[in-house]
């Protein structure tokens, strides 16, 4: 799929005399399209829920915008929590699926009235001493084995989320004993992945657990698909049919639930999807240098977006106002760390740059600011919001020098003012 820019080069221009590069901005647009048409493709489902996942994109005028759209959240610490209920989520609406939890962190994320989602059936005893246990609880099942994961969670046997068959069973059993009233249960088995089939799957296997717990008496009432739909993130991949992918678990739970005459709520909790193509990192061309190799280095580095680095992820790039020229060779596109892995490209054909052009890098709108770090003590970039009737904003200024120093214990004499 061709990838296009919701901004010109002059609005670009513009907002770097204002707010300077690097920064991130958002498609407010892009966002309220992408949750309208998942919302559509499960509207069959009465109580459907999309819990975004607040890591990937944790910036309280985001949360906001998709609480807006009857959107919840999925947190994962203390401050995702905090940051969810600032955005005035009510606990239904709030999953907390931890791992290794504090007791601050349960008592924290009980008294938010979120759900809470164990990881392991030791977090039962847990859970009871740090605050007790609530009146609902969902449950996470890794199933061990299953086709279609992909690259970044690997095989589930070898990832450390959530639990067995046999101790999820015990587990729900156990919590009927302590009084809980109301079940869900939870599985991400795949991240990034493109197939449509990938829910409609993982229902079918979550589904008929369902049944099981009902003959054992416990009524599921929430199936949490997790996250882990995919984006197109080269231009050669496809974007998945979200309604095709709503249907398919339709049709899993009218062959496996609905003859039962059971009822459940479908929540996902997409993260990438939502907010993932909505995103930009926006930097200025900075330095050009041919050694062995063809650089064109950036006014941001890995510490705005560490994708690149960590897991060798492609992000495209545009050349704002070059779209059309040919490529000029082949570059890699660096930051200015000391680290030889802060690139965003390795031999990426690109037009001829020069010092001040406007780079744009592509679908960085989740796991982009949210992972960034202060390595070399650089400050992290801002972001803007693109507002859907052409306005920006500036949703989160950048880091600056009090912020990157505000936790030392310094005396008097420490003067960084030059
Ligand atoms: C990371 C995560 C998500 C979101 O994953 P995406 O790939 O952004 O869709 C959802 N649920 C849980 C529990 C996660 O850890």
């Amino acid at each position: 799929m061709k990838k296009n820019v919701p901004f010109t080069l002059e609005q670009a221009k513009e907002w770097r005399t204002r707010f300077g590069t690097p920064f991130y901005v958002y498609d407010e647009k892009a966002i309220r399209n992408a949750v309208k048409s998942l919302q559509k493709a499960f509207s069959w489902n009465r109580g459907f829920t999309e819990c975004f996942a607040v890591k990937a994109t944790p910036t309280p005028a985001i949360i906001r915008l998709l609480a807006s759209l009857g959107c919840g959240t999925d947190c994962a610490s203390i401050s995702e929590v905090v940051m969810s209920r600032a955005c005035g989520l009510d606990g239904r609406k709030m999953m907390f699926t931890s791992n290794e939890t504090s007791f601050k962190a349960y008592r924290t994320a009980v008294a938010a009235k979120a759900i809470i989602n164990l990881d392991d059936i030791t977090q039962i005893e847990v859970l009871e001493r740090s605050c007790g246990i609530p009146d609902t609880v969902c449950l996470r099942y890794n199933p061990g084995s299953f086709s279609m994961t992909s690259q970044i969670m690997g095989n589930q046997k070898d990832t450390k989320f959530g639990m067995t068959y046999d101790q999820l069973i015990k587990a729900y059993v156990t919590l009927q004993e302590k009084g809980v009233k109301h079940f869900g249960i939870h599985c991400m088995a795949a991240s990034c992945c493109l197939d449509d089939g990938y829910y409609p799957k993982l229902a079918n296997m979550l589904f008929k657990i369902v049944v099981e717990l009902r003959k054992l008496g416990i009524n599921i009432e929430i199936v949490d698909l997790g996250g882990g739909i995919g984006i197109p993130y080269r231009p050669s991949e496809k974007p998945v049919d979200i309604h095709a992918i709503g249907e398919g678990v339709r049709m899993e739970y009218e062959s496996i639930l609905a003859p039962q005459g059971i009822k459940v709520a479908i929540y996902t909790e997409l993260g990438r999807w939502i907010t993932g193509p909505a995103g930009y990192l926006v930097a200025s061309v900075h330095g050009r240098k041919d050694t062995y190799k063809r650089y064109v280095g950036l006014d941001a580095s890995a510490c705005d977006l560490m994708r690149p680095a960590m897991y060798g992820a492609y992000h495209h790039m545009t050349v704002l106002g070059k779209e059309n020229e040919e490529p000029a060779g082949n570059f890699d596109v660096v930051g200015g760390l000391c680290e030889n892995n802060d690139k965003f490209a390795i031999d990426r054909a690109l037009p001829r740059t020069n010092y001040g052009d406007i780079i744009v890098i592509h679908d960085a709108g989740a796991h982009g600011r949210s992972m960034g770090y202060n390595y070399n003590g650089l400050p992290r970039c801002g972001e803007l919001l693109l507002t859907e009737n052409g306005q920006v904003k500036l949703i989160r200024r950048s880091e600056s020098l009090d912020d990157l120093f505000a936790t030392f214990d310094v005396d008097e004499d420490f003067n960084y003012q030059i």
